[in-house]
């Protein structure tokens, strides 16, 4: 398995596989207002280094929730499949969105 530790960082984003075949990408973000984990649902707070997890769904469409850094690696990653690391470019919320209009079957690959 690749090695992931520390990522996703303002290089490098993860994307992998949830179990009903979702795609999962984690993004760094700093938070500009109060968000509630969904790990823990604690706070994090203004400003903080966290997770964001943005759903590409199988038959289009996406979501995002943001996760304290080590809930999403303790709680989340686990349970991802076929986790790599990709660049940050390839994740922006606009080229996730696009990624979203289309169903998985016929998404171009991220290079
Ligand atoms: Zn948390």
């Amino acid at each position: 398995m690749t090695d992931v530790t520390g990522l996703p960082s303002i290089r490098w984003s993860l994307r992998g596989l949830d179990d009903e075949g979702h795609e999962v990408w984690l993004i760094r973000g700093v938070s500009r207002k109060l968000y509630r984990c969904p790990g823990c649902h604690g706070e994090i707070e203004i400003g903080a280094e966290h997770t964001i997890v943005q759903f590409v769904m199988r038959l289009g469409g996406t979501e995002h929730h943001h996760w304290h850094r080590r809930c999403a690696e303790e709680l989340l990653t686990p349970t991802l499949r076929q986790l790599r690391r990709v660049p940050a470019g390839d994740s922006t919320q606009s080229k996730l969105e696009a990624r979203g209009r289309k169903p998985a079957g016929k998404r171009r690959r991220a290079r």
